[in-house]
């Protein structure tokens, strides 16, 4: 089987492992595409910095910090200890030591004339993740979360990362912008492994700022609404809440209430052919249905990767019935 999945960070990296495992019990010598969100990506200190395209191959490299589900293992943070005592802006971001060897070969292989695609060819021949990692596009695209004062109402632009990792979501968000979505292409070879997968997975990550922001590149959306192969998706949330992190902060800016219908709503039915809720969310599934979608309440807690792979079987299983 071909799988390609359209992944963000922790929630994409650890339903992948799951993934994985599934596929090699059940469909040995499947291939999994990773469409790769790259709209968090950012410069700091002139390194060219790509949280979830690393997460996913740290992740599947087995070189994650499983615990923080982001950097490396065995991390030390000397550097950026080093840069806060000199009063640089931007080290409130967690750029890791080891980490930070990730970047440099990056940033060196950007400012060469690289393509971003090729760059993470080129860092995943170390950690053989066991996908095809691919970023959404070599087009530069911005997360930018327009934030509101309560006093005054004045309004301000933020980077995600501003937003996310340095003021922790808690500044009001009316709004949430791709930027430079309009004017990107998809990666090489993102539609081609569209147009030749047997099934297109949304991994349980952010509907917004991960998920929302692969699909704002043009060409994509409308790739998975044409292909053959069915699209099946996981809700991020569970209880309604997103299990960890600020998701509902970005979707209450995008006017999207906090419910795994509303999300299966939000993607919508041409998009989507199938939907997974948590069992805790059994009685959103009649109305996902009804709108065209199948639905299926299942466990969706990725407590361990027995669990997760129950869960990417689930969700094969809801792809094509006939075939898992
Ligand atoms: P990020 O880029 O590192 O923020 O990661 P993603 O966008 O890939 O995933 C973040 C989402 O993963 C959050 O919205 C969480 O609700 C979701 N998530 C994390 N753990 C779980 C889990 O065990 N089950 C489900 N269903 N979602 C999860
Ligand atoms: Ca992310």
């Amino acid at each position: 089987m071909h799988i390609v999945v359209l992944a963000g960070g922790i929630g994409g990296a650890r339903f992948l492992q799951g993934l994985l495992r599934h596929l090699d019990a059940a469909h040995p010598g499947s291939e999994v595409t990773v469409v790769g969100n790259t709209a968090d990506d950012v410069t700091l200190f002139g390194l060219r910095v790509c949280p979830d395209l690393d997460t996913v191959m740290y992740t599947l490299g087995g070189g994650i910090d499983a615990e923080r589900g982001w950097g490396r293992e065995d991390e030390t943070f000397r550097a950026r200890d080093e840069l806060a005592a000199y009063g640089a802006p931007q080290a409130w971001f967690g750029l890791g030591d080891r980490d930070l060897a990730t970047h440099l070969v990056r940033t060196q292989m950007l400012a060469a004339g690289y393509p971003l695609s090729a760059v993470t060819e080129a860092l995943c021949a170390r950690w053989q993740p066991g996908v095809r990692l691919l970023p959404m596009s070599d087009d530069r695209v911005e997360t930018h979360v327009v934030v509101e004062d309560a006093q005054t109402g004045q309004r301000q632009a933020l980077h995600f990362q501003e937003y996310w990792v340095r003021h922790h979501a808690e500044p009001r968000a009316v709004d949430v912008l791709a930027v430079g979505a309009e004017d990107a292409e998809p990666g090489p070879g993102v539609l081609d492994a569209v147009a030749a997968a047997d099934a297109v997975l949304l991994a349980p990550s952010n509907p917004v700022v991960s998920v929302g922001t692969i699909l704002a590149v043009p060409g994509i959306r409308d790739a998975l609404e044409g292909a053959a192969a069915p699209v099946v998706g996981l809700s991020p949330l569970v209880g309604g809440a997103p299990v960890r992190g600020m998701a509902d902060k970005v979707l209450a800016a995008v006017g999207v209430e906090s419910s795994s219908a509303a999300l299966a709503a939000h993607y919508g039915p041409d998009l989507l052919d199938g939907w997974l809720v948590d069992e805790r969310d059994a009685a959103d599934v009649p109305g996902v249905e009804a709108a065209g979608i199948r639905c299926r309440a299942v466990p969706l807690l990725m407590t361990d990767p027995g669990a997760t792979a129950r869960m990417a079987a689930d969700a094969l299983a809801l792809a094509e019935p006939a075939r898992a």
